[in-house]
């Protein structure tokens, strides 16, 4: 009997997975057509310089409309873009769009990209980022790209080269949900990194808060040794603006300040940031 109920939950076991593998290639079919069919879509998440209550730039954060099953989160289909290389052409069309939407937006104010570990895989990226930046006509110093720790432990040769040559053309270099990797810190001093962003695991986590103020704490540290920006991500309330403000932080992103926003509406909430937010920043955050 134990051996017919142990074959019962391998046979169980083998359709799921075997299901899911299908549900995967049907996905990864969809996917080839998002991309010819004006599918994917940018929303944008702005980023707050906290001391001077203004706006720093948006992160891009890629969206698929999806014909039947409605809008999908990045992370339902950017492992899928991964495995099957999608990436590649997904990717140069998140930097095109990025940048051509960003060249309409006020003059200081930059826009973030998302660059996924397997996109430093291919030759082609540094000629997207500079198709990009081309067709665009947004100077290059307004286009900061977004790498993980990941990238540092499955990439480390190319990687590297491929970051001195963005820098070079003058990208700046975000290093994305820090503290949640698990690489060493010494990629920080070797790699040409200008900003870190707090993971919002320590911002507005379950956790216990004490805990994740000496994170962040640390983290600032870190950061003003070596001459980094900080970003804290996921700030929801003004309470986490406050202290993470008190610790120091450059820079907060969260749904405090806004979930996403269309590419159509920016203009407008640049327009009323600082009605909204401006004056109350400081005050707010000292409150
Ligand atoms: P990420 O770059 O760390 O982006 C931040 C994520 O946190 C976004 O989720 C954002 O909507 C969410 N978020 C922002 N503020 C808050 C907050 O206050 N509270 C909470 N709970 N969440 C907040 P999203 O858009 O689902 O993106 C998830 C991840 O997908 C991104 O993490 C990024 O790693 C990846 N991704 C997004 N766009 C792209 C892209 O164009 N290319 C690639 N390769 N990856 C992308
Ligand atoms: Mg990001
Ligand atoms: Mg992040
Ligand atoms: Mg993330």
């Amino acid at each position: 009997r134990a051996k017919d109920s142990g074959r019962g939950v391998a046979a169980v076991f083998d359709d799921r997975m075997h299901r899911e593998a299908e549900e995967r290639r049907l996905l990864q079919e969809d996917l080839r057509a998002a991309l010819d069919g004006d599918q994917l879509r940018l929303a944008y998440q702005p980023i707050i310089d906290i001391r001077a209550g203004a706006i720093v730039g948006f992160e891009a954060l890629l969206r698929w409309q999806h014909p039947q099953r409605g809008l999908l989160s990045p992370d339902a289909f950017v492992p899928i873009a991964e495995e099957s290389g999608l990436i590649e052409p997904i990717g140069a069309w998140v930097l095109k769009r990025a940048c051509l939407d960003a060249a309409a937006w006020p003059k200081p104010i930059r826009v973030a990209v998302n660059i996924s570990p397997a996109q430093f895989g291919s030759a082609t990226l540094l000629s997207h980022v500079a198709q990009a930046l081309a067709v665009s006509h947004l100077p290059a110093d307004r286009l900061e790209v977004e790498i993980t720790e990941a990238l540092f432990m499955n990439q480390m040769a190319e990687s590297g080269r491929f970051l001195a040559d963005m820098r070079t053309l003058g990208i700046r270099i975000a290093l994305d949900d820090f503290g949640t990797g698990f690489s060493s810190l010494g990629y920080l001093t070797r790699f040409p990194i200008q900003k870190l962003k707090i993971d919002r695991s320590f911002v507005s986590g379950p956790t216990d808060p004490e805990n994740r103020k000496a994170v962040v704490e640390a983290i600032v540290g870190i950061a003003v040794s070596l001459g980094f920006v900080t970003t804290a991500e996921g700030v929801e309330t003004a309470a986490d603006l406050a202290w993470v403000r008190d610790l120091g932080c450059d820079q907060a992103q969260g749904y405090y300040f806004a979930r996403t926003l269309s590419a159509e509406s920016v203009p407008g909430f640049i327009a009323g940031f600082a009605d909204e937010f401006g004056d109350g920043l400081g005050s707010q955050a000292a409150a």
